[in-house]
């Protein structure tokens, strides 16, 4: 668990990279969004983060982000909650009941459990379309080929917002090969954008979730909307 301070600190280093690499790269640091990743760490980090003002949390795991959301009820209404992690389908009640975003839709079925059952007293529930962009077998996420028929089906949910793509490319330290991921997505995020199928909706068509605390930087400058931070800000999780 980390203190309050370290907390505080780590925050305003990660919101000063963030900023230089926005400008470093012609943009500005208020088109990228800083995601606070919290999962294994407990909803008192939440709230110190919280102090230190931040908004939006990222949880990975269900049963631990509505715990924690249930802890922190009292705020409820000034925080942003961010479902990042793979998701089942006996699983996906409890998200579109307790979310604001879901980064990580990866099959169609998902999708339709999610505005079946998002209550109608909530805003639609804003999601991304996770991406498979290194075309390993083993890894999550949608084909690129197969992008454009899961989007249409999606923006005729009326729960679901569709907010744009999010990718976990393979961890690498080389930040050519970090760069070449990013962009990859950068572009099939901008064909499906220009795609006249999206134009109708495109004031919501506008968000790249990628960059984690390692690549950040990298995904910044190929036009990240969103990067997900947990260890730069909370610092290494351990796993029970
Ligand atoms: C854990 C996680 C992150 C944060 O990773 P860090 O390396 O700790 O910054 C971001 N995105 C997803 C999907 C994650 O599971």
């Amino acid at each position: 668990m980390g203190d309050m301070t370290s907390i505080k600190a780590n925050l305003a280093h990660v919101l000063e990279c963030l900023s230089e690499a926005a400008h470093a790269s012609g943009r500005s640091p208020s088109d990228t969004q800083l995601l606070a990743v919290s999962k294994t760490f407990p909803a008192s980090d939440v709230r110190s983060a919280f102090e230190a003002g931040q908004k939006a949390f990222g949880e990975n795991y269900v049963q631990e982000g509505v715990s924690k959301i249930a802890e922190l009820s009292d705020i409820r209404n000034q925080i942003e909650w961010h479902f990042i992690g793979p998701l089942q389908s006996n699983k996906s009640k409890d998200v579109a009941e307790n979310f604001d975003w879901v980064h990580s839709i990866d099959r169609l079925k998902i999708a339709q459990r999610l505005n079946d059952q998002r209550p109608d007293h909530l805003q639609p529930l804003n999601v991304c379309i996770q991406v498979n962009i290194s075309g390993e077998a083993s890894k999550s996420g949608v084909e690129p080929s197969e992008l454009s028929e899961l989007c249409v089906a999606i923006m005729a949910m009326p729960k679901l917002r569709l907010r744009g793509l999010m990718s976990i490319p393979e961890p690498t330290d080389d930040v050519a090969q970090q760069r070449a991921d990013h962009k990859q997505l950068c572009d099939l995020f901008k064909t499906l954008k220009k795609n006249l199928l999206l134009q109708s909706l495109s004031s919501y068509f506008d968000t790249l979730s990628m960059g984690m605390s390692s690549d950040m930087t990298a995904a910044i400058a190929e036009g990240s909307t969103i990067v997900r931070v947990g260890t730069a800000i909370f610092g290494k999780r351990t796993y029970l």
